[in-house]
């Protein structure tokens, strides 16, 4: 049962996910009384329902910020990207927490000889000006990487690595709550009124006092926040897990235990199981379609044309969880009339919820160590969008199609 609300906190945290805990767990340790506040069960947005890929993937590729935007920029984008990853490892490592997370490398698939090309040109640009490693893994090589012929060879990205979303976010909630984070389950907050000393943050079970309010909705960002609802475009993503399988199988289809995905706009993304005893499958995000069930048959008919070896395996879940683009395809943090937010991860949510959690909290607290350079930029919208994001499935289409061409 939810603990009785305060009637004043210091800092009020809407959404208990990794942005909203890994802001209480450091305002708690900074001596603010905070209270999160979660419309359903605690987690139950996307960040236990996610692939526990711990990547630096950004929508904007390094190479394109260096046409667009000069070096120096391109450069501190991807340098926060690491410190990104970096605040995942340092937050198991430095809070003990048991979830899986190792750093297995991640296998980038081709999906035509040109996107190889690009793969190589791209990694190759940022091994030149960051030095990170990678080694491209030609067709012809590419079963020591994957069980399937449906690729044009790909790049192996050794330093990247995965998690147990479900048992990462329980740490993170454990840890919180001894740090002395409130937690407010089945507290739904629907509005935020800035008064004389603070806001009044009205929930479903009453309203609290807060000086400060954190915003971290992402893709479960509602009419409790309007202007956030403008800025942000929930799409549904969709994930399935194959039966137990036997190791000879697994060893064959995804012989290093990596994660894997291509490099498309709209990706395919499949990965052994934390426990390493099934294959766990993504895909066709953001299609319109809401019930996990039929696009279990939709993603298992696309599983066995790219691992033919899973053909006849049966699923034994299907799931599904919203997650939040940009119309700028960046990640924000900032703050609007005095609430600060952090959000709009595009897929990315495990490092940069962690990050710019840890950020938003700097920020509240008014440390030295708050900036990013996802914090305060402009945060546009489109005329007469509200929060319906109706043309997702449209833009997908669009994106494979471009996808498709390119191939
Ligand atoms: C299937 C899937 C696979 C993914 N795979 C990966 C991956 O491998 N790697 C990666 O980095 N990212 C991945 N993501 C994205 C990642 O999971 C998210 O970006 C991340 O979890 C967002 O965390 P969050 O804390 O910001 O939001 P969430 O975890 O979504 O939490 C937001 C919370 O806010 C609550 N809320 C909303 N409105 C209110 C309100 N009015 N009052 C109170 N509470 C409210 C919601 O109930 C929800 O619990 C994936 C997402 C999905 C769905």
């Amino acid at each position: 049962m939810a603990p009785e609300l305060p009637t004043r906190v210091d800092v009020a945290i809407v959404g208990s996910g990794f942005t909203g805990l890994s802001a209480a767990l450091h305002l708690a340790r900074g001596g603010m009384q905070v209270a999160v506040l979660e419309r359903d069960a605690l987690g139950i947005g996307a960040s236990s329902r996610n692939a526990g890929y711990v990547g630096r993937t950004l929508k904007h590729s390094f190479g394109k910020l260096l046409r667009k935007r000069g070096l120096d920029f391109a450069v501190a984008v991807y340098r926060d990207m690491q410190a990104a990853f970096d605040s995942v490892a340092e937050t198991v490592s430095r809070e003990a927490i048991d979830c899986h997370f190792r750093i297995c490398g991640r296998f980038i698939m081709a999906v035509s000889p040109g996107q190889y090309e690009r793969i190589a040109a791209e990694l190759e640009l940022r091994r030149r000006h960051l030095g990170q490693d990678f080694e491209m893994v030609p067709r012809a090589r590419q079963h020591e990487e994957i069980g399937s012929d449906a690729y044009h060879g790909g790049a192996v990205v050794p330093d990247l690595g995965s998690i147990h979303p479900g048992l990462y976010h329980q740490g993170l909630l454990d840890r919180a709550q001894a740090a002395g984070a409130e937690m407010h389950p089945q507290t739904a907050v629907t509005g935020i009124a800035a008064n004389g000393s603070g806001f009044a943050v009205t929930t479903a079970r009453g309203t609290v006092q807060a000086r400060q309010v954190l915003v971290a909705t992402n893709g479960y960002t509602g009419a409790a926040t309007p202007w956030l609802q403008r800025r942000v475009v929930p799409f549904d993503a969709f994930m399935v897990a194959t039966e137990a399988l036997p190791a000879a199988t697994l060893d064959r289809v995804l012989p290093h235990g990596r994660t894997y995905l291509d490099d498309n706009h709209n990706i395919d993304f499949m990965r052994r199981s934390p426990d390493g005893s099934r294959i766990l499958f993504g895909g066709c995000t953001g299609n319109g379609e809401t019930d996990p069930l039929v696009m279990a048959g939709v993603l298992q008919a696309r599983l066995d044309r790219l691992l033919p070896d899973l053909a006849g395996v049966s699923l034994s879940r299907a799931w599904t969880g919203r997650c939040a683009g940009t119309f700028d395809l960046w990640p924000h943090l900032g703050s609007h009339q005095g609430i600060t937010y952090a959000m709009g991860y595009c897929f990315a949510g495990v490092p940069m919820g962690t990050y710019l959690g840890m950020k938003a909290a700097r920020r509240i607290l008014g440390a030295g160590d708050a900036a990013t350079v996802f914090a305060d930029r402009p945060f546009p919208t489109v005329p007469l969008y509200a929060g319906n994001p109706w043309f997702v499935p449209w833009v997908m289409r669009a994106w494979d199609w471009q996808d498709r061409r390119a191939a």
